[in-house]
């Protein structure tokens, strides 16, 4: 059904169907990009240009109250400074909200979603939803909107953290797709853009592993092909914790792009290469890229920034 709706189908251009590798680089300008981001941003990457296939990068920025001033220029401004560029328009989530409403109109049509006025003190502590407003029909405006989840388990095999595998209803019940303020939940813009954008593998931490089975069972109630994952290791600090925008991971330095693209690329378990202009250092990246050589679980430890 949705191959017919313009709006809501991959570009009709025959080309974009044929790609066998499309990977994506997909930051939210949360905070600038730290060593972390650069990471994924290499082993997206690489593994895309290992497979012929290609690359883009998109902005995820739905959620408008956690943008933080200047980071979407910091991450475009480091992209561009450590030599990677898409190889597609860059889009920016932020400018799509009418895409992602009306696949939550398809799916209210079709009842798969629900309006939902549990505050969180209603919710308390429990981190599972028990259906309360499954069965109320709200109105949807102005309310929380969630997907209905089957009792069944979801499974993938992640290319690098194995088989994972959850029973949504018990592990987390109706998941939100669209906040009471009106904000697009990443859960939806992520499915939704890897489906238009023609995405066929995803490359990202070992923190969004969680969030697969979730992104999983939306694909399936909208018809969306399935798609390959693979789950970094985290980059840790030295005390211990991933390093991320609220640990106050530190930013980027785009006029050190060399030694940082090198430090990302042996933290990745690869060879070293020439300390060179970043984008001859990415096509040597590329040339010796061994995903079997990524380190393994889901934590790099020697990494402290
Ligand atoms: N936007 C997410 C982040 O910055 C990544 C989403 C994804 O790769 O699926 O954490």
């Amino acid at each position: 059904m949705l191959l017919n709706n313009p709006v809501l189908s991959p570009s009709s251009d025959k080309e974009e169907i044929r790609v066998a590798y499309r990977g994506r680089f997909a930051p939210s300008p949360t905070g600038p990009l730290h060593f972390g981001s650069l990471i994924t941003a290499v082993a997206s990457y690489c593994e895309a240009k290992a497979h012929q296939g290609e690359w883009i990068v998109r902005i995820e920025d739905t959620d408008i109250p956690r943008i933080y001033p200047g980071s979407e220029a910091h991450i475009l401004k480091c992209l561009d400074a450590f030599g990677f560029e898409s190889d597609k328009e860059i889009i920016f989530q932020k400018d799509r909200l009418d895409i992602y409403e009306s696949v939550i109109e398809q799916l209210h049509q079709q009842r798969l979603v629900y309006a939902c006025q549990c505050t969180r003190k209603i919710l308390g502590s429990n981190h599972i939803y028990t259906e309360t407003c499954r069965h109320l029909n709200l109105p949807l405006a102005h309310q929380a909107i969630r997907v209905k989840v089957d009792d069944c388990e979801i499974c993938f095999d992640d290319a690098l953290q194995g088989r994972h595998c959850s029973n949504l209803k018990y592990d987390l019940g109706d998941f939100v797709l669209k906040r009471r303020d009106g904000i697009i939940n990443y859960q939806l813009a992520v499915v939704v853009d890897d489906y238009l954008q023609g995405m066929t593998h995803v490359v990202r931490g070992a923190d969004l592993l969680d969030n697969t089975e979730r992104q999983i069972w939306l694909g399936k109630l909208l018809g969306y092909p399935e798609l390959s994952y693979m789950h970094l290791p985290l980059a840790m600090n030295d005390q211990g914790q991933k390093l991320s925008k609220q640990n106050m991971a530190q930013a980027l330095d785009p006029a050190q792009a060399s030694v940082l693209l090198s430090d990302a690329i042996t933290a990745l378990g690869q060879p070293a290469v020439e300390l060179d202009l970043p984008d001859r250092m990415l096509i040597q990246a590329v040339a010796q890229w061994d995903r079997k050589s990524i380190p393994q679980g889901t934590e790099i430890q020697a990494v402290f920034l």
